[in-house]
């Protein structure tokens, strides 16, 4: 979205906390692309440094040209120091990380240490408001105040509002222009407050929920707590599809086509990963545990998912006849297609698993792999896909990305020394990789073999028990 100078109204002077993360480097963006005055404060020097050298330190389509585009016009800087950032800032977005602990908890060590240096810089007499688009426990936002007012000067506040962000990466850019709902919650008595904040999303005219702030922070574990009930479902539907010969596509296709369904987050494949899916669903089960409510759906859905990525290295295993000695290609290794994030990827889970039964992995994606080095040791990298694929005697596909969608099946059949793909997102028609000479195997799909020319010259595919013999 390019926005004229008559859409440019209200211009405010905004601090992004947490502004080289995945959430804050886009909101600091576009907010400057809808001509605030933006300054984005990370404690990270590296990114910092890398920012202002004009350099993007994450990989997200749109970003590095949007940054380009803002740079001449000076309404986005970048800095580690918090006096630079705050005194003054009309509105400071809180969009620092809010990982798991070990029990599950979010742990609050960043928004913490984030919120009293902003108490620390706030300057009194100002009128600054907090906005939380860090995903926080239900009264966090309580916390956060506290731990403003506590630290900042006689005579200095801020007011503060939570506003849950539902970007999804890969597509942060397009989700910050176009968001499917805009959430503001605010004390009753600060409805000026969330006015302000639900003011700054008015250029993109998205339906807008005001409300307190418990409810709305609750509307994002909610949120992530629904998609992924969908993904385990799917998962645990694909299951039993594999087990008595149904294609799980084709009955998700059936099933959301029913407008109370819904088709999407119906795919069956390696499970959900990435940095919020599974830390949000496992803080809201510690939430409800806290609140002594046994959180049983959601346990169950977190134990699906976990039990998807075992399953699928005991397919290969199977397939294959055991792992020990074999070469086995893995094509993906970001959470999801789009981003180099690698927090909770599925692949960092299988590749371990496959190299303990003694496979030797090549990998590829096409932009996580300098990432992955330190975290995958011993594993080999690939520049391209069919490099990885050159003598292997599996392909394994673990990220949905549109280049492996498109790969040249024939060429992947004569690069391979076996005759495995098996596609862990479900990205390739059977038939057609059996045609190759490919036995595919799908996740909730029947395995495809290849079928003998008989005669005629001509190749074809038949379905395979659940271990792959025709
Ligand atoms: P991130 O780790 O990419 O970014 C967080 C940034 O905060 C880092 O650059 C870090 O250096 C910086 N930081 C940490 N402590 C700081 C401090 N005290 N002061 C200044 N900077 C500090 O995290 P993210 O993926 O952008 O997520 C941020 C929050 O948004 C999390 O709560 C997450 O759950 C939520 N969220 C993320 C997404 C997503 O897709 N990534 C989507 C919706 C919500």
């Amino acid at each position: 979205m390019r926005l004229g100078e008559k859409e440019r109204v209200g211009v405010s002077r905004i601090c992004v906390v947490g502004g080289s993360g995945y959430v804050g480097l886009g909101y600091a963006a576009v907010l400057a692309d809808l001509g605030h005055e933006v300054v984005a404060l990370d404690l990270d020097a590296a990114k910092v440094g890398r920012l202002n050298r004009g350099e993007c330190p994450i990989y997200e389509p749109g970003l590095p040209e949007l940054l380009a585009r803002l740079r001449p016009t000076g309404r986005l800087r970048f800095t580690t120091e918090y006096a630079e950032a705050v005194p003054g800032a009309a509105f400071v977005f809180l969009c620092v990380g809010t990982p798991s602990l070990s029990d599950g908890a979010a742990d609050l060590r960043q928004v913490r240490a984030a919120a009293a240096a902003v108490g620390r810089h706030l300057i009194p007499g100002g009128d600054t408001i907090v906005v939380n688009k860090s995903t926080l426990p239900v009264g966090a936002g309580d916390l956060v105040a506290c731990l403003v007012a506590e630290h900042a000067p006689p005579g200095a506040g801020a007011r503060v509002v939570a506003n849950p962000e539902f970007l999804r990466e890969g597509a942060a850019l397009h989700d910050i222009y176009h968001p499917s709902r805009v959430v503001v919650g605010a004390d009753p008595a600060d409805a000026q407050a969330a006015a302000a904040v639900a003011a700054l999303y008015a250029p993109f005219a998205a339906p807008t929920l005001v409300t307190d702030r418990r409810s709305a922070e609750m509307i994002k574990y909610a949120a992530n707590a629904f998609l992924v009930a969908k993904i385990s479902f799917i998962n645990e539907v694909a299951q039993v599809c594999e087990r008595l010969g149904a294609d799980v596509t084709v009955v998700a296709q059936g099933i959301g086509l029913d407008p109370r369904i819904g088709p999407l987050f119906l795919e069956a494949g390696l499970g959900f990963g990435g940095s919020c899916f599974p830390k949000d669903v496992g803080a809201l089960a510690h939430m409800a545990e806290g609140a002594g409510i046994e959180p049983r759906l959601l346990r169950a859905v977190l134990a699906i998912n976990g039990e998807v990525r075992r399953r699928f290295v005991a397919r290969a295993e199977a397939l294959l006849g055991g792992l020990d000695g074999k070469v086995v290609a893995v094509w993906g290794l970001a959470f999801k297609e789009g981003t180099d994030d690698l927090r909770a990827a599925p692949a960092l889970e299988i590749v371990p698993m496959l190299a303990e039964r003694g496979a030797l992995v090549r990998a590829h994606d096409p932009v996580a792999m300098a990432r992955a080095r330190d975290l995958l040791p011993g594993v080999s990298f690939a520049d391209t896909p069919l490099a990885a694929a050159t003598g292997a005697d599996a392909v394994l596909v673990v990220t949905p990305w549109p280049q492996y969608r498109d790969a040249d099946l024939g060429a992947l059949a004569r690069a391979m020394r076996g005759d495995l793909l098996l596609d862990g997102r479900n990205l390739f028609d059977a038939a057609a990789a059996a045609e190759v000479g490919l036995r595919h195997a799908g996740v909730g799909r029947p395995t495809v073999v290849p079928r003998p020319a008989v005669g005629t010259g001509e190749a074809g595919a038949e379905t395979a028990d659940a271990d792959g013999r025709g």
